[in-house]
């Protein structure tokens, strides 16, 4: 579907008639259960959404005919016996890309409309190179992802990018505008190569988004996710939706202060978790009482051989992250808090601290479904997430859904 026929169908859903409401209603259904599922027969998709045959029948005919799904898989007959034809979403309907930029790496996604992740890699780069030679990298890296992965992005509905360093908020200003104006430039940079629109936003609140979409089959639930690496920063998802706040910064837990007569801090505070869970922070701690440990690796491999310096290390930073999720838990109740940044390596050695930590907050109560995890997605994650966030805002399902 070229881009102008895929934007023609929008608006012209409201003069229906109420039969015709509940038909797109019923269709509207299916196209869901279709991103949320994958691939689905017939038979599925009617026990699915507990419509008759014959109605489901006609559903997937008219939506074919639109081209918003397709018929073209089979399953293999478990036995003998015929396979089962398979309905998609047609993935030529809606594609988007999304680009990260990050402060070490590059990552390039692509994910069509039915959220499934067509090609997704990332590329360390040099750490002093500047944004607009990192989106340079960044389009070759795309050309020739596309390239190798076949992938014709005829059906592109939008890009994404993600950045680190940079909060959008068009109300705010952000006191540097030299920096805007690079922003803006890359942005620019992206639109015109591509030809479609580009939304951006930051990385970490970006890797929110695809750490949701990674497990969760329901669009509209809730997550925290917490980045422990060169910053500690965070994202926060509510009912599927990235949290803004009022000044573009909702979920920047790195400020929360876990020690008030700990280190002073850049931001002006005292014994922010920023002092402690950073990546530089934890290494110069374990490396004052465990020589031998250079980097995040080295540090794991202490605590395996249980080097009861380094456990100890790890162990105060586990409870300290334990404090400041303590914070977060009353206010909104997740049912998932995921950690990510390179310190999630330290998996379990800093979970399970920070779990005992909320559990004697008394904040692990018996009612509570509280998660908290380490990320799924180690690296680039952000490159997926805005590529999703870009197809929630330019190829909703409705939009598939109207003719
Ligand atoms: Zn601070």
């Amino acid at each position: 579907m070229t881009k102008s026929a895929w934007r023609r169908g929008i608006g012209s859903v409201s003069n229906d008639g109420v039969l015709r409401k509940l038909r797109r209603k019923h269709e509207l259904r299916v196209l869901t259960i279709l991103v949320e599922r994958g691939p689905c027969s017939r038979r599925e998709l009617e026990d699915a959404t507990g419509l008759s045959r014959t109605t489901m029948s006609a559903i997937v005919a008219d939506l074919v005919r639109r081209r918003a799904v397709v018929d073209d898989a089979q399953r293999p007959a478990s036995n003998r016996g015929r396979p089962t034809t398979l309905i998609r979403l047609n993935p030529r309907a809606a594609s988007a890309v999304g680009v990260e930029l990050g402060r070490g790496h590059i990552s390039v996604a692509v994910a069509d409309i039915g959220r499934s992740v067509l090609a997704h890699v990332t590329e360390p780069v040099v750490a002093d190179r500047g944004l607009p030679a990192r989106m340079d990298t960044a389009l070759a890296l795309l050309q020739s992802v596309t390239a190798a992965h076949k992938l014709e992005l005829d059906g592109l509905a939008a890009a994404g990018l993600g950045l680190w360093g940079h909060h959008p908020d068009p109300e705010i200003d952000s006191g540097d505008p030299a920096g805007d104006s690079v922003v803006a430039g890359v942005v620019d940079r992206l639109r015109a190569a591509l030809g479609v629109p580009v939304i951006w936003d930051h990385n970490i609140r970006l890797a929110a988004v695809a750490e949701l979409r990674a497990v969760e089959l329901s669009a509209r639930a809730d997550l925290v996710y917490v980045a422990l690496s060169h910053r500690v920063g965070g994202g926060v998802v509510i009912n599927g939706a990235l949290a803004r706040g009022a000044s573009g910064t909702a979920g920047e837990i790195g400020h929360v202060s876990v020690d008030p007569i700990g280190p002073p801090c850049w931001c002006g505070g005292q014994g922010c978790l920023e002092q402690y869970l950073t990546v530089n922070a934890m290494l110069a701690r374990a490396r004052a009482v465990a020589p031998d440990v250079v980097d995040v690796g080295s540090l794991v491999s202490a605590l395996d051989r249980r080097d009861s310096a380094a456990i100890a290390v790890v162990n105060w930073s586990g409870e300290l992250l334990g404090r400041a999720l303590g914070m977060v838990v009353p206010l909104l109740d997740p049912r998932r808090i995921v950690i990510g940044g390179e310190l999630a390596d330290l998996g379990e050695y800093l979970l399970g601290p920070a779990r005992a930590a909320l559990a004697r907050q008394k904040l692990s109560i018996r009612d509570r479904r509280l998660e908290v995890d380490t990320a799924r997605i180690a690296h680039g994650a952000a490159a997926v997430g805005v590529a999703l966030v870009a197809l929630d805002e330019y190829a909703p399902l409705h939009d598939l859904n109207a003719e």
